[in-house]
């Protein structure tokens, strides 16, 4: 066993011993019956190795973390285009917010929070059929991850779908400010069906390489657009969690509601964790415990 297959087993042992999990997703029905005692972590290093420990091998719901691939396509499709839709500031508020959308006449802060990412996906739609856009969103995936082994779930997009009442609120607003080029119906069910993309922890590290800009690893977008998206998940991927998020572990991530959250230590890793009970803010409290004390151990930081 390596240095880290050590550090990561002890992890998974310190976290089991606690057993205060935060609360499982509700407002997704098929999210809410997940066990939340459960965590699995992955770290795909930029020697090529991947280290697991824990539930690492159970598939996920990644939610917004597909928010991360939505916008390397959207970037790679029509550029900075992108910008003139939506922000790249924090929004201070949470992820599923609408206030700031009226405040702000239609334009969201940032790529992550729902509004943005729903005007990222409606960039990536175009003017296809969304099964197309789907079909390259979840490709991008699979080759990120060298793994073809990784699918939508399609109950839960269903789930979200009948009870995504603030996401068609939102959509209905960004139409209203012109900020919407397809229908909400059309924009809502290719974002819902990214969302509902399910991972383990290995695959979700292994499809986070191309985030680490690392000789050898895969390379699917500049060095550049690399620096500017860590940027952003630092910024902007922990919602109002951010802040603490980078006091706490210091390095780029991006969380989602079903407990999974991909943090990036440039040059070196692509680290996943997953754990299903959430923090005030919505991200994986035993997720962020974990990265916090592997960063430490690690002595990996940005700063
Ligand atoms: N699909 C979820 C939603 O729109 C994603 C939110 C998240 O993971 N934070 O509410």
């Amino acid at each position: 066993m390596s240095g880290l297959d050590t550090i990561l087993s002890r992890l998974d042992a310190d976290i089991r011993a606690e057993n205060d999990w935060g609360d499982v997703a509700a407002y997704i029905p098929e999210l809410a019956g997940v066990d939340p005692a459960q965590f699995g972590i992955a770290v795909a290093t930029a020697n090529g190795q991947c280290h697991v420990a824990g539930d690492w091998d159970t598939g996920f719901s990644v939610q917004s973390i597909t928010k991360i691939f939505t916008l390397a396509v959207a970037l790679g499709r029509s550029g900075d285009q992108l910008w003139h839709r939506v922000g790249r500031e924090p929004s201070g508020l949470a992820f599923n917010s609408i206030v700031q959308l009226e405040q702000e006449q239609g334009r969201p802060r940032n790529p992550f929070i729902n509004a943005g990412a729903i005007v990222t996906t409606d960039e990536v739609l175009g003017n296809r059929p969304p099964r197309e856009a789907l079909a390259e969103i979840v490709q991008f995936v699979r080759h990120a991850a060298g793994d073809e082994n990784i699918h939508i779930n399609e109950r839960v997009a269903a789930s979200e779908t009948s009870f995504g009442h603030r996401n068609f609120a939102l959509a209905h607003f960004l139409a209203a400010h012109d900020n919407l080029r397809n229908t909400p119906e059309n924009t809502l069910g290719t974002y819902f069906h990214h969302c509902a993309l399910e991972m383990t922890t290995r695959q979700l590290a292994m499809a986070g390489r191309f985030l680490v800009d690392a000789p050898g690893l895969p390379r699917l977008i500049s060095t550049g657009r690399i620096r500017r998206l860590n940027a952003l998940m630092m910024t902007c991927g922990h919602y109002d969690g951010s802040g603490d998020f980078a006091y706490r572990v210091g390095l780029p991530g991006k969380s989602g509601v079903g407990g999974g959250i991909l943090a990036i230590v440039p040059g070196i890793a692509s680290v996943a964790v997953w754990s299903p009970g959430l923090n005030r803010y919505g991200n994986s409290k035993k997720g962020t415990e974990a990265l916090a004390t592997l960063a430490r151990q690690m002595n990996w930081s940005v700063f």
